[in-house]
């Protein structure tokens, strides 16, 4: 398609995941490897819906790595982000499915190659070429790699993308409360679009009512665009002009991974290709119930990936 660039920035990584619910990944009778992490959900995300995506992060030269690429590219988004660390090896996360269908994660972060990004190994040329540059790694604390994060954005937003930021909190993969809610705080005078979970908006305001106040405790006079997303309550935006929510849409939910990223993909792909909707409240809320649409739909089946819709399956929804 004719479309403009959106580059996600981040780790890809594989999430081994039990059979079963309820119990740990060493107690299941089986497990299924799922890719993920959310900067790749994002890159697919918007390939499958028919933008043109690039991911940009570093892989280990092992079998996951490989598999990892040849997952990009079959789905449609560029390989020229990718990089291969010769000496480290991809990420993976080991699930737990617990009873009550919440996650937890288990990294295997030794360093894994994604956190090894440097500045200096970046393609400057394709980040320059982005409309927008969508970030969100869980690796922004560690170094080399939160360098490697600053230096894109920063070439990114100097050649005029929009900059997007999700903060994909996993709380226990930092040293301390406090240092990441201070290291993702740290970023968030650079972004243009930032989306946030309501579980988010608490952590990042110490608050425990998610309404308009505490997101107001969020926003700052860079940004064009907050959006709190509510799970099945649908979500929440916020610009210098207007606020207001948009509904859910009721669907048969049996897995919630990779909601967010789905969401913040239509998103990334309707701006691109009219960056006025930021400025016009009927626009975006159109806009908004079709992230709400592909948000739903990647809710109905497991994983993430084989979940994200296309424009035709978010469309068929929304017109009942
Ligand atoms: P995150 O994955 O970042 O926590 P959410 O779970 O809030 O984000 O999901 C993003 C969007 O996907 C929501 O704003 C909503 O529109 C849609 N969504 C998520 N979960 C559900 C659900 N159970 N039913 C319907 N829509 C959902």
């Amino acid at each position: 398609s004719g479309s403009s660039l959106i580059v996600s920035f981040g780790e890809m990584l594989i999430d081994f995941v039990p059979t079963v619910s309820g119990v740990s990944l060493a107690e299941a009778p089986g497990f299924l490897k799922a890719p993920g992490g959310a900067p790749a959900n994002v890159a697919i995300a918007v390939a499958r819906l028919g933008g043109k995506a690039s991911f940009v992060g570093k892989l280990g030269e092992d079998e996951f790595g490989r598999m990892l690429a040849d997952i990009l590219k079959q789905n449609g988004v560029s390989d020229d982000g990718i990089l291969f660390d010769q000496g480290a090896r991809t990420a993976l996360a080991f699930v737990t499915l617990r009873a009550d269908g919440e996650r937890e994660f288990m990294f295997y972060r030794n360093p894994s190659a994604d956190m090894l990004l440097k500045p200096e190994e970046l393609n400057l040329d394709l980040i320059r070429s982005a409309k927008v540059f969508h970030y969100g790694s869980i690796s922004l604390i560690v170094e080399p790699c939160r360098s490697a994060h600053l230096k894109a954005m920063e070439v990114a937003k100097e050649a005029g993308a929009l900059l997007s930021y999700d903060p994909n909190l996993r709380l226990p993969l930092w040293p301390s409360a406090d240092e990441a809610r201070k290291q993702i705080l740290s970023i968030w005078d650079k972004a243009d679009i930032v989306k946030v979970s309501d579980v988010e908006l608490e952590f990042l305001t110490g608050s425990d009512k998610v309404d308009d106040e505490t997101a107001m405790k969020l926003w700052r006079p860079n940004f064009t665009l907050l959006l709190v997303t509510l799970g099945e309550k649908g979500s929440r935006y916020y610009t210098k002009k207007f606020h207001g929510s948009v509904d859910a849409f009721h669907v048969n939910t049996v897995d919630t991974t990779g909601a967010g990223d789905s969401f913040v993909g239509a998103l990334l792909c309707k701006i691109v290709d009219d960056p006025s909707i930021l400025e016009d409240e009927s626009k975006l809320r159109k806009v908004l119930t079709f992230a709400n649409a592909c948000g739903a739909i990647t809710t109905t089946k497991k994983g993430a990936i084989p979940a994200l819709p296309t424009e035709a399956d978010a469309l068929a929804l929304i017109n009942g």
